[in-house]
């Protein structure tokens, strides 16, 4: 019934780039058009295979990086859709779209980018092995400017994709750390450390859990998440994030 009536909304409004708002031709298969698609930087292979970074020279095969490999981080695979642009580039359509989601409150946003998460992990064969999708939670706080957590609308749309149930009342932020952001690649792991726990009552045990996320950048937010959850004994958490930055 609702892909009836998004079938109908499309005919009546014709689906825009959620970028540069240029019209989308109908058998588009994305939500950005193709100049602004083609600006974008997909994460594909070859990359460290735990982590998911992925190397700049196509030569290259896949293998593990200097940071998995002196610090395996907890969680057994982390994937994501498009490589984060660099600070200084602030007209760059992902970077600009990411923005308008999360501080221009822009919630419409969930949707084309959680479909696109969906499809990024085609070789992952992500349906296997997972019983639940768990959002990376915002403090209370937070989500009270935001309206919404971002992650849990992600999330959503990829659970709808590959039939995997989300639970976003799982994870709680217990305290408020300061955004990732605006600290040093050191700072953050000390930074989300005892941030999460599991709701009283709510049981992970032996699941094949899917962490979601907006962006990946330390790693040091999903690594917490993961602790939190095999410490009460999930199975194995991998994370899905929509872009992640590329050192
Ligand atoms: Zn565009
Ligand atoms: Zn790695």
């Amino acid at each position: 019934m609702r892909d009836v009536f998004d079938a109908l909304l499309d005919t009546v409004f014709p689906p825009a780039c959620i970028a540069c708002e240029a019209w989308l031709p109908a058998d588009s298969p994305g939500a950005f058009c193709s100049s602004c698609h083609d600006e974008i930087q997909l994460v594909r292979p070859p990359f460290c295979p735990r982590c998911g970074r992925p190397y700049r020279h196509d030569w290259q095969a896949d293998h593990l990086c200097g940071g998995c490999l002196l610090q395996p981080p907890a969680f057994s695979m982390a994937r994501s859709w498009g490589c984060y642009p660099r600070e200084s580039d602030v007209t760059h359509p992902l970077r600009q779209v990411i923005h308008r989601f999360k501080y221009g409150r822009q919630a419409s946003l969930g949707k084309p980018l959680g479909r696109l998460m969906a499809q990024a992990c085609q070789p992952w064969e992500p349906a296997s092995g997972f019983d639940l999708i768990i959002p990376v939670p915002l403090h209370p706080r937070r989500l009270r400017w935001r309206g919404f957590n971002q992650s849990v609308l992600l999330g959503r749309e990829v659970g709808r994709a590959w039939r995997i149930p989300i639970d976003p009342f799982i994870l709680t932020r217990k305290t408020e750390t300061a955004p990732q952001s605006t600290l040093s690649l050191r700072e953050r792991g000390p930074n989300v450390r005892g941030a999460f726990v599991i709701a009283p009552g709510r049981a992970v045990a032996r699941m094949g859990v899917l962490l979601v996320d907006d962006i990946y950048t330390s790693g040091a937010t999903l690594n917490e998440c993961t602790r939190v959850l095999l410490r009460a004994g999930a199975g194995e958490v991998r994370a899905l994030t929509l872009a992640r930055t590329v050192s």
